[in-house]
């Protein structure tokens, strides 16, 4: 193990700009600014997305037909035969086949319809084939993924190392297989490997594959990183604290550097990986902790919630706070008399109350004198939301004002500046409360819902708008915890973890399209007791005006099945006003079966409202189904929503079943993050979420947990990190421009 040295020199080389490596020029420099290394240090973490075992690489001799595997020959011929008779469809066109043969036989290397890869490849090229064996009079292989290796005439510079690296045409690691028989031969074979190409000098036939961009060759990478790992390597400091690195068994810097980029064997990975990954959390949890530090230490306002405004507020609503809507009420409470701003994350199930709990809150701030602002993500919520407020105020001296994109300029002035003179208590609005000509008076309390739709960014931003507001943010759904942790690590978290009395679960079913008659008979039975109907439409991602006509349709067709009930169809290309004469419609029970596309998903609330119907359901995410599941099943009769599926693959038909059997809110967030992952789980991944790049939220859970411990023990006893300076500037460098840290000031 190499001996870590703790000086932190700015003056280390491998902090010095790339263009200073052998290799690369102010050209290269540039292109390799386009994967965000900048210094001889980025290109050394720039880490293999994936490894090659070119230790399975089979002899050409012992192919059999139909098997998948790996070979390595010299390229003996180039040529492009037209397709078969078909003309101009081969487009870009014609076969292309390479002649490969190594010390034991020849193959044919065939691509149909890519013939323009005809340039890759020159006689005398040693090169790597992976894909399946076919025998159509010759020996084949098929639209091989490949790699060339060495072209003749040497590559200094990586122009010829070409790799179809693009993702489509290279090897994965996956086929690590190991073919006993041939060990012996196949040891022979990586030496050669290594002779045909002395740069690459990987140990134990492992290559890395690294992530590329244009202008930019697998080959080259690997030259590159290998010399700036032989050259600087030795000079790469140990950030993480020496005591974490022993009790959390990581490996150190420069082995693991060396493992990653190339290991020994495929044992050696996992372990520079797991450092890797723990390193990156724990550098993103130590900014959060920093932030949270910060927030807690800052001075807020002390609110009083004296008994007198606890029972005045608690006699606006019309029931009984659930237990753990009392819980967390009193974990606000105390937050909000504290001196310190809350700053505290509300998680609930669909349905469990959370405005309610919000609004407590932001009444509570009224009644000792600032103002609030609840911040929603839609038009359409931002409306209920100031129509129920408006309901359980009603009476009261508390002046709301719903402050929307949608209004004119006129009104848009007269309520900011109403705003600003302190004339309103509680404002209600979208995104639109963030923008920069917003001013409040004495903005002390801001809740902002189904925070996932905001980012880290408007959280500050509306945080910066009062002087040091408590801050409540609510999701939309459950989070699972390991992301909860990264997404909103420098959050306290409330859960309310059951529901309102009266609720009976909502049944659930899948409903085929031999089932849909049957279907239809249940909702008109739902229907005929004056109950109401959503029908919603998936979102096609490429095409609003698909969405729209297949709602349209959608809409027609439930015209013409129900034609003595009234069809309403509300989707996003509508105009502000005309959705709101919609939804009140449909509130005001005008309107019986509101088709619609995913507008409605957050937090709408129609009590009267009994069956969901979900079409393409397949197409939904598992979260974003319970969500709108959640829709009904909020008065005390029995409730039905109702997927209408036709899922094509295993993997669809898993996830309907897990939405048909499982009514927990947490339980399907999990399963939702781990068939889809962190990415898709938040369907961007600009919203705040770290890019982790090593680190994988559904498999590392436990080193989450444990990096995130460990950092924020560290900021706690060390919050200005003076024993870790060298630490200290890399979070700060990597985060404070990545707003996490720079609004808190
Ligand atoms: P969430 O925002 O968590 O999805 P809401 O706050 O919209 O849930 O509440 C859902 C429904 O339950 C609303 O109709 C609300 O009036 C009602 N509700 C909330 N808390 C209670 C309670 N303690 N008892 C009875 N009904 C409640
Ligand atoms: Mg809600």
């Amino acid at each position: 193990m190499a001996v870590v040295r703790t000086t932190t020199t700015t003056r280390n080389p491998v902090y010095g700009p790339l263009q200073y490596l052998k290799g690369v020029g102010p050209w290269r420099a540039q292109v390799l600014g386009k994967l965000e290394l900048h210094t001889i240090r980025d290109l050394l973490y720039h880490l293999p997305r994936d490894y090659q075992d070119r230790s399975t690489i089979k002899k050409i001799s012992q192919l059999a037909f139909n098997e998948t595997t790996t070979i390595q020959g010299q390229v003996k011929g180039v040529r492009v035969v037209p397709g078969w008779g078909r003309g101009r469809r081969w487009g870009r066109g014609g076969i292309l086949e390479v002649l490969v043969a190594d010390d034991t036989g020849t193959i044919a290397a065939t691509w149909f319809n890519m013939a323009f890869l005809k340039n890759k490849f020159k006689i005398g090229d040693e090169v790597l084939l992976f894909g399946r064996i076919h025998e159509r009079g010759h020996l084949q292989i098929i639209n091989p993924e490949f790699d060339i290796l060495s072209s003749r005439g040497g590559d200094e510079g990586g122009d010829e190392g070409e790799s179809g690296s693009d993702g489509k045409h290279e090897h994965k690691a996956e086929h690590k297989h190991n073919n006993k028989r041939g060990e012996v031969d196949e040891r022979h074979e990586i030496h050669e490997t290594r002779a045909a190409e002395p740069s690459l000098s990987s140990k134990g036939g492992i290559v890395p594959i690294y992530p590329l961009t244009e202008g930019i060759k697998q080959h080259y990478l690997r030259q590159l990183i290998r010399r700036a790992l032989d050259d600087y390597g030795s000079h790469l400091e140990e950030i993480l604290p020496e005591g974490l690195i022993k009790s959390r068994e990581l490996v150190p810097i420069r082995r693991a550097m060396e493992d990653a980029h190339s290991p020994e064997s495929m044992d050696a990975l996992e372990p520079a990986r797991r450092r890797f990954a723990y390193e990156e959390i724990f550098l993103f949890q130590a900014a959060l902790a920093i932030r949270r530090q910060k927030i807690h230490t800052e001075p807020g306002n002390a609110f009083r919630i004296g008994e007198k405004i606890d029972a005045h507020i608690r006699g606006r609503f019309p029931f009984r706070l659930t237990v753990a809507q009392e819980r967390v009420v009193k974990e606000i409470r105390e937050d909000m008399e504290g001196p310190a701003p809350m700053n505290r994350l509300l998680q609930g199930d669909v349905g469990s109350g959370k405005t309610v709990v919000a609004l407590y809150a932001l009444l509570a701030a009224v009644a000792n004198g600032y103002q609030a602002a609840l911040m929603v993500p839609t038009e359409v919520l931002a409306g209920q939301h100031s129509r129920t407020v408006d309901k359980y105020l009603a009476g009261s001296k508390v002046r709301t004002l719903l402050l929307v994109g949608g209004s004119s300029q006129k009104q848009r002035k007269e309520n900011l500046s109403k705003i600003k003179a302190g004339e309103v208590d509680l404002v209600i609005g979208t995104h639109a409360l963030v923008s920069k000509d917003v001013e409040f008076k004495r903005l002390g309390m801001v809740v902002v819902d189904e925070q996932h739709k905001f980012g880290v960014l408007q959280r500050a931003y509306l945080r910066h708008k009062g002087t040091r507001p408590d801050v409540l943010v609510m999701t939309a759904t459950p989070i699972p915890r390991s992301l909860s942790l990264t997404l909103f690590g420098d959050l306290d978290i409330s859960i309310i973890d059951q529901l309102p009395p009266g609720r009976t679960p909502v049944q659930t079913e899948w409903v085929t399209k031999k089932m849909e008659g049957q279907t239809y008979g249940l909702i008109r039975e739902e229907l005929k007791k004056g109950r109401q109907v959503f029908v919603v439409y998936p979102l096609v991602e490429e095409s609003e005006k698909l969405d729209l006509k297949s709602a349209t349709e959608g809409a027609e067709t439930f015209r013409q099945e129900f034609p003595e009930f009234k069809t309403g169809l509300l989707h996003g290309r509508l105009k502000q006003d005309v959705k709101d004469v919609i939804m009140n419609d449909f509130r005001q029970k005008e309107i019986d079966i509101l088709v619609s596309t995913i507008v409605i998903e957050v937090g709408i609330d129609i009590p009267n409202a009994t069956v969901m119907v979900i079409e393409h359901a397949e197409r939904f995410g598992l979260a974003q189904l319970h969500q709108l599941r959640g829709r009904v099943g909020r008065s005390g009769e029995r409730s039905y929503c109702l997927l209408f599926a036709d899922p094509k693959s295993a993997d669809s038909r898993s996830r309907l079943q897990t939405i048909v059997n499982c009514g927990d809110g947490f339980r399907i967030a999990e399963e939702d993050l781990r068939i889809r992952g962190p990415g898709a789980f938040f369907g961007t991944r600009q919203h705040g979420m770290p890019d982790y790049r090593v680190a994988d939220l559904t498999r590392d859970v436990a080193l989450l947990k444990t990096a995130r411990d460990d950092a924020f023990k560290m900021v706690e006893n060390d919050p200005a990190l003076s024993k870790y300076p060298l630490l200290k500037k890399t979070v700060l460098d990597r985060y404070t421009s990545r707003i996490i840290l720079s609004h808190v000031v």
